[in-house]
């Protein structure tokens, strides 16, 4: 999706995937090999004007690697936070940013110690490795604490104290080099399972207070880490409170909807940062709603039916949980939008409420 943003652009992309098989091979050659690979790092970054990724997972080692030779954006202290649970937290408490309640984990001692602190019920998950929901357990009583030991078989873990939000937010913020920052409107994000099953955006019941803070807490991150390019931070509204519930250095799932719902997408926006060009506006043109296609995809041409739709097939293989797509349902209001996006219910890999 940056490659398709940028070619209009008149820019070229080389990428770097363990797969052969990688999507990003309809867009410009692909050099094969593991992200941390060194030989692999320095065939794929050669001659470029900049070098930026689009997983967090990516070795922070290898990421410092390439920037012996080329710029490397977001900078890589941004996959060193982001990584790791608990610096994320620990950042966000030194720069005045609410999160829920957490503790530091490194054995059983220490879970007893955090569970009498926190009191349940709580989430015990590891500090890093864990994205869509997996690498963490909620502990509702004494009995799970025992099951969740077992199962997560980790020293380097965290306890946070399970917050009863009213919804999930994220906030899109995308900052330049020349230190120039935009944020898109707050998203509102329904997950099933710990994946990302749709976003609406702008949240609905969204007022300025509310876009407001959540831009306060991107602009903070933001200048601290000395970011460059867009990043997105997970939220969770509880009774008009933000708490940061995890960052992501990144483009991200919660932001595909800037693609049509937009006047500047995540994606050019993005490539506009890391080589210094101005920003273009994050004002939403109307709302939209985005649906994940997860493990399998609705037929094209049933979705384009539906008034108002854009389909993105990725061009993965389907397995159970693998998005594999997404849906852009663009509307004039909230009301109208719910209408339409009520006719993806039941379709292949939407889960969306009928
Ligand atoms: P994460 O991988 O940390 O984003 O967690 C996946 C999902 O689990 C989140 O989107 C929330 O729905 C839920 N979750 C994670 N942490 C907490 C928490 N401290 N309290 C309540 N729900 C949580």
């Amino acid at each position: 999706m940056l490659a398709l943003a940028g070619v209009p652009l008149g820019l070229r992309f080389r990428f770097l995937d363990p797969s052969p098989d990688a999507a990003a091979g309809a867009l410009g050659p692909v050099v094969v090999g593991g992200l941390g690979d060194e030989a692999a790092l320095a065939r794929v970054s050669e001659d470029a004007a900049v070098v930026t990724y689009e997983w967090e997972g990516v070795p922070a080692p290898g990421a410092r690697f390439v920037e012996t030779s080329r710029p490397v954006l977001p900078p890589p202290v941004a996959l060193d936070v982001a990584q790791d649970r608990l610096r994320e937290k620990e950042l966000c408490r030194r720069l005045g940013i609410a999160t829920p309640e957490f503790a530091a984990v490194d054995d059983r001692a220490g879970l007893e110690r955090a569970v009498q602190a926190l009191g349940l019920p709580a989430v015990l998950k590891t500090r890093r490795g864990g994205y869509d929901g997996k690498g963490q357990v909620v502990l509702r009583e004494q009995r799970d604490v025992e099951r969740a030991l077992a199962e997560l078989r980790a020293d380097a873990l965290i306890l946070e104290a399970h917050v009863p939000f009213d919804r999930e937010l994220s906030v899109l913020a995308v900052r330049g080099r020349d230190g120039a920052t935009s944020c898109w409107p707050l998203v509102e994000n329904h997950h099933a399972d710990g994946i990302l099953r749709w976003s609406l955006a702008p949240a609905p019941n969204l007022p300025a207070r509310l876009q407001d803070a959540g831009e306060q807490i991107a602009g903070k991150l933001l200048d601290e880490l000395a970011y460059v390019g867009v990043l997105a931070v997970e939220l969770f509204d509880v009774g008009g409170e933000l708490l940061v519930n995890e960052l992501a250095p990144r483009v991200h799932n919660s932001g595909h909807w800037t693609i049509e719902g937009a006047v500047t997408s995540q994606f050019e926006n993005h490539l506009r940062a890391i080589l210094g060009w101005p920003l273009g506006s994050t004002a939403a043109v109307g709302v939209s709603a985005m649906v994940n296609c997860i493990g399998a995809l609705p037929d094209a041409g049933v979705v384009l039916a539906i008034s108002g739709t854009h389909f993105h097939d990725y061009g993965k293989a389907p397995r159970p949980g693998r998005k594999v797509g997404h849906v852009t349902l663009t509307a004039r209001d909230h009301d109208d939008l719910r209408v339409r996006m009520s006719q993806l219910a039941g379709l292949p890999g939407m889960d969306v409420p009928p």
